[in-house]
């Protein structure tokens, strides 16, 4: 086993059990509902924002490990950016994940993200990994449709 898949694996595992910022968050000032039909992922991603900031996030909902923890990750990497970095980090993130398995990752610009990587082995898995990152790109510019990964 690969460090990149042993660390992936450690890291998934972890934020699946705990997840981080999991929960309802009273009186949102953004949210959005995710829903990936392939999987049964559901989640719904809530914000809270000072101007272009995104001063907290919470998210809920259920899913597989994948899902959980691509959303945990998510909401301890975005308080404090605006709305542009984190879609920018967003696109960053599209970008890797569809990428060819052997590519190398942009471990700088990724940070945290780079254990994701390991997804890339298994494409039905994708959905799962970036259906929080649709949903808060979907919050962000206060589309109150549910997403959908179909
Ligand atoms: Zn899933």
């Amino acid at each position: 086993m690969s460090k990149n898949r042993a660390l992936y694996e450690q890291v998934i595992l972890d934020h699946n059990k705990s997840p981080r910022n999991y929960g309802v968050m009273d009186d949102p000032d953004l949210h959005a509902d995710g829903y990936n039909a392939l999987c049964g992922d559901q989640f719904t991603v809530y914000l809270k924002m000072d101007g272009d900031v995104i001063e907290d996030m919470r998210f809920d909902g259920s899913g597989c490990a994948i899902s959980k923890s691509s959303a945990s990750v998510m909401t301890t990497l975005l308080k404090g950016k605006t709305k542009d970095e984190a879609q920018a980090l967003f696109a960053q993130f599209k970008d890797m994940i569809t990428s060819e398995v052997d590519s190398p990752l942009d471990e700088e610009a990724l940070g945290k993200l780079k254990v994701f990587g390991g997804v890339r082995e298994y494409p039905v898995r994708i959905k799962c990994a970036t259906l929080a990152w649709h949903t808060l790109a979907s919050a962000l510019e206060g589309d109150d449709e549910a997403v959908s990964t179909e």
